[in-house]
């Protein structure tokens, strides 16, 4: 595939070009959040100096209009994860974490009971982990994790253990957002669907850096937020097969939803609109589909190329520091562009701190992974994350970063 054009890119992130405290910034955090780009935030002003109006079929002319953009962004975005179903099969949600609660919920608290097995991934997110977890509690089922091994990919032997005829449900992370690992989510949804299970798969990490086709992977359900792919916050996504979703009783309740209403009882309009209550994310949705429009334009297979070596580059520069273990799989087609690691003697968040005097913006923490924390037998981790617009050479002061931390902790 052709490599990016990343200085073309850079110039439709403005945020960039901006210095911290006379030092250029160097964005390594687009794991957390990713930057957006001018397409994506003229898509939402021009809606909101132009076409700003409350959804729903309002009777007037910009009612219309917000609500054939609103409706179209279901199609559009549908379409990017290769969902055929258009909006019958797309829901637009507050983030992944809602989308985890919306099934988790809907779906859950109706079907799982004693005896009822939720297997996860000791690497699942706490949008994920948390969410089942509870619900398991509630209804009396039990929960499973499927092992990390030592390189940080999924034990497949063990997963073929847990996953069984008491299997109710499996809800696995697509993309490691700690371990960068990209998990065989093909393989594990037909092992699931072979104890006739259904699946959850969280692609927060997955949609915004590689292509994915929900319909090949056979996903049940499939999950990702907009700020992770060029988007704007306060938008997620849950894809879920038509008739699944068309089966579910509600999550939450309220207007735009319904389909009659009385002081007695109330029925629920089509999906997506049964899952989405009250004023939704207009703007956002908006935004997103302008996003969608972004990143089909570089092409999803040079986003995920560009990730790689990114991730390549990384490994190899911060694998020649003493001291410092990197965790997740060796660079190569199942690692994402991200990069989690701990540096002998300097806690993370020193680590971090220390980035930030060189303008350097990683992350620190256990980035919503704490039981994987644990396992890994650290209390956080530093992570440099890549996207579109960043380049080779913004690894350099990354690696200068982490030296001076290390000196100064000597
Ligand atoms: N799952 C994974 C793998 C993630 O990386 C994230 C974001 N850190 C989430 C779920 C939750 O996403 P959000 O905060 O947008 O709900």
């Amino acid at each position: 595939v052709e490599p990016l054009d990343v200085e073309a890119i850079r110039a439709e992130y403005p945020i960039l070009d901006q210095s911290v405290d006379g030092t250029p910034l160097v964005y390594l955090d687009s794991a957390a959040t990713a930057q957006t780009p001018d397409p994506v935030v003229d898509a939402m002003s021009d809606y909101y100096r132009e076409t700003n109006a409350n959804v729903h079929r309002g009777i007037h002319h910009l009612s219309q209009q917000a609500s054939a953009a609103y409706e179209e962004a279901h199609d559009r975005v549908a379409e990017f994860v290769g969902a055929s179903g258009g909006r019958k099969e797309l829901v637009f949600t507050k983030n992944t974490t809602e989308s985890e609660n919306l099934i988790a919920h809907a779906w859950g608290l109706r079907e799982l009971g004693p005896g009822d097995e939720v297997v996860l991934t000791q690497m699942e997110h706490h949008a994920s982990l948390v969410t089942w977890q509870q619900v398991a509690m509630r209804t009396g089922a039990d929960v499973k994790y499927i092992e990390v091994t030592e390189d940080g990919r999924l034990d497949m032997d063990h997963a073929r253990e847990c996953i069984t005829d008491d299997t109710a449900m499996l809800s696995a992370v697509h993309v490691s957002n700690t371990l960068g690992t990209v998990n065989p989510v093909n393989e594990l949804v037909d092992l699931a669907h072979e104890h006739d299970a259904l699946t959850f798969i969280d692609g927060a990490q997955a949609v915004p850096t590689r292509p994915v086709d929900v319909e090949a992977i056979d996903a049940d359900f499939y999950a990702f937020s907009g700020h992770k792919m060029a988007g704007p916050t306060g938008i997620g996504c849950l894809y879920g097969k038509e008739a699944l979703l068309a089966e579910l009783d509600p999550y939450l309740y309220g207007g735009g939803m319904i389909r009659k209403v009385t002081y007695d009882d109330s029925t629920w309009g089509e999906v997506p609109w049964k899952f989405e209550p009250g004023t939704p994310p207009i703007a956002e949705a908006v935004g997103l589909h302008a996003a969608v429009d972004y990143l089909e334009e570089i092409g999803m297979e040079r986003v995920q190329a560009h990730e790689e070596h990114l991730a390549e580059a990384a490994y190899d520069a911060l694998s020649d520091i003493d001291g410092l273990t990197i965790y997740g799989p060796e660079p190569g087609p199942d690692r994402a562009g991200l990069v989690s690691f701990t540096l002998e003697n300097v806690h993370a968040h020193d680590l971090a701190s220390i980035c930030n005097d060189h303008a350097v913006a990683i992350r620190a923490g256990d980035h919503c992974t704490q039981p994987l924390h644990d396992t890994l037998g650290v209390a956080a981790t530093a992570r440099a994350s890549f996207y579109v617009y960043n380049t080779v050479d913004e690894i350099e002061p990354l690696v200068e970063a982490i030296e001076d931390a290390q000196s100064l902790f000597a």
